[in-house]
């Protein structure tokens, strides 16, 4: 449409606001596999709350106008140093998700190089493992930077040894994530560090997806490796609110094992006629709604309501995955440490069964190597696991009868 001339009342907007929603997936009935998440009603409510008493506040004039903000970013920064094991003097920010964290923790790696490396000059790089995030390229696009992407080792987790050799003088960065989105499998950090250290390397865990989940399936028993501070070679990490913290979007923290690594994220510029400018994000503007949230989701729940939440949540994935192998043949990828599955059967062209997944109204989560279909879950996912995997298993047996269409393909 072109610009309106004249308005539209606000009870007509909001009526077609809710009639285009219906053109979208039901998320709310557990049928998109990723882009939302949901610990309960309850703690939906308390975010959406205190986001709203924070609405129309700018969380860019956190230190002058809105010190609130201020204090409660602090707040949220200081309970995720604290859950992610920081030494004493660790620091952080919260921005914006996991884009933006990534993009700092890289520009900042990049500074300390150049700062305190001498690397100024040349052409630096980052080593990635092939299941690291896009962001990583984002920001290596965005800085100049070369992207060195390792294959991974059979049980999907990062080959520490290819690393190494990937690794030179000019890089800058080393990522393991914990844990990747492809395969939900956290990354051997612990060998990553030991590698970082030996050879002064900047090692940074992308805890985007698993970072607010992973320390409290470990409290009630599954088999989370470290992959925190309290690892030596750790530099920074990112961590998003707006994913397993049950947080409303936009919210992640971008922390740092000292307050000197954080100094090369800040950006401190004095140039323009109004006097210096100094802001730890990329973004300027930004809603203090995320921040209030935040530090009221975290608050609320401590602890023992983030442990009560991985339960329910590991113990869904457990049923998911337990019906998903009970179709002959059909294997979960790896072994997911929390709650993403990647599974395929390798008789079964797998992006087929995405179309016909998608024929019953599932927006169908897809990994190409090798072929498989792709959740990350939350409780949204939980009252359509039988539909999910009733649909699956009849997926498959067109599929394997040689009635299937079109195969799928993904653009995330
Ligand atoms: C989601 C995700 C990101 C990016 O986060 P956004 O909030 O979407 O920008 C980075 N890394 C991993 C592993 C992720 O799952």
């Amino acid at each position: 449409m072109g610009f309106p001339e004249h308005g539209t009342p606000a009870d007509t907007l909001l009526a077609e606001l809710g009639a285009l929603k219906t053109n979208d997936i039901d998320w709310k009935g557990g049928r998109s596999p990723l882009f939302v998440f949901k610990a309960s009603d309850a703690v939906s409510e308390i975010g959406r709350a205190a986001f709203n008493a924070y609405f129309d506040e700018n969380a860019l004039g956190g230190k002058r106008a809105f010190k609130s903000v201020g204090h409660m970013e602090a707040e949220v920064v200081a309970m995720a140093l604290d859950l992610f094991k920081a030494p004493a003097g660790g620091a952080g920010a919260m921005t914006t998700g996991g884009t933006e964290s990534i993009v700092l923790a890289v520009k900042t790696a990049r500074d300390f190089g150049r700062r305190e490396r001498g690397l100024s000059g040349r052409k630096l790089n980052i080593v990635l493992p092939e299941t690291a995030h896009p962001a990583f390229d984002k920001a290596a696009l965005l800085m100049d930077l070369v992207v060195r992407r390792v294959p991974v080792a059979a049980d999907l987790g990062a080959d520490v040894e290819a690393m190494a050799r990937a690794a030179d003088g000019e890089t800058i960065m080393i990522v393991g994530s914990a844990p990747c989105f492809p395969y939900g499998v956290i990354d051997p950090v612990t060998e990553l560090s030991e590698m970082a250290v030996r050879r002064g390397l900047w090692l940074h865990v992308d805890a985007c997806v698993g970072g607010y989940l992973a320390p409290f399936a470990r409290d009630i028993g599954y088999p989370i490796p470290a992959f925190e501070f309290s690892l030596p070679g750790v530099s920074s990490m990112s961590a998003d609110l707006h994913k397993y913290g049950f947080c409303p979007k936009p919210a992640s923290t971008v922390l740092y094992r000292s307050a000197a690594l954080k100094a090369h994220q800040t950006f401190d510029l004095d140039v323009w006629p109004n006097g210096p400018f100094v802001t730890d994000t990329i973004v300027g503007t930004r809603p203090a709604g995320g921040v209030a949230a935040a530090y009221a989701v975290l608050r609320h729940l401590g602890r023992e309501g983030y442990r009560r939440h991985a339960r329910e949540v590991m113990g869904m994935r457990d049923a998911y995955k337990a019906d998903i192998e009970a179709i002959p043949g059909m294997l979960v990828r790896g072994a997911p440490h929390l709650a993403i599955l990647a599974f395929g059967a390798d008789d079964t062209d797998m992006m087929q069964v995405g179309t016909e997944m998608a024929a019953r109204g599932w927006l169908p989560g897809l990994v190409r190597r090798p072929p498989s279909l792709h959740l990350m879950m939350s409780m949204l996912h939980a009252p359509a696991r039988e539909r999910y995997v009733a649909d699956l298993a009849a997926a498959v047996d067109k599929v394997r009868a040689g009635a299937g269409g079109a195969r799928a393909k993904a653009v995330y």
